[in-house]
């Protein structure tokens, strides 16, 4: 578990809280689920997190806008990344790794929340934009944990917890 420990610690030093997620989450899902509650909501994306496949994600996605802050990557890439360029696309992919292990109810609504932005996808994404600060593999990670979770939502429901 010390990984899982360590990918919610990176989250919440980039200002992300599993909270935050599970409240796109809920924004996700709540018109297709009745009675869905945010502690559910909460609860799926922990179990989101727990996998590998997330916590490799979160991980290296952190490890790269974090470089890229602090310049420790060759200048032409470093400006691509902290320019966010649309046809970048790598931070979409790395967060794809997610959302490929929970079907295509994660994939449709990961394209959805990129979009929209929901509420903390629209701060990490401003964020991002703001100085030195970079968040171009953070925002696609948290829409991506956020409809990975709202997948799970959706095959299990919530009669059987
Ligand atoms: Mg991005």
């Amino acid at each position: 578990m010390e990984h899982y420990d360590l990918a919610i610690k990176k989250l919440k030093e980039r200002g992300v809280t599993i909270n935050d997620i599970a409240e796109v989450t809920l924004f996700l899902q709540t018109k297709y689920v009745k009675g869905l509650t945010l502690d559910h909501c909460i609860e799926e994306v922990k179990n989101v997190i727990k996998k590998r496949e997330s916590i490799n994600a979160i991980l290296t996605g952190i490890s790269i806008d974090e470089m890229t802050e602090k310049k420790l990557i060759d200048k032409e890439l470093c400006d691509i990344i902290m320019d966010d360029e649309g046809l970048y696309g790598i931070d979409e992919i790395l967060a794809l790794s997610i959302v490929n292990v929970h079907g295509s109810i994660a994939l449709t609504n990961f394209g959805y929340a990129d979009k929209i932005k929901p509420g903390i996808v629209k701060i990490v994404d401003n964020d991002g934009h703001n100085g030195n600060k970079c968040n171009t593999f953070l925002d696609d990670i948290v829409c991506a944990i956020a409809a990975s979770a709202a997948s799970r939502i959706a095959h299990y429901g919530i009669e059987k917890k």
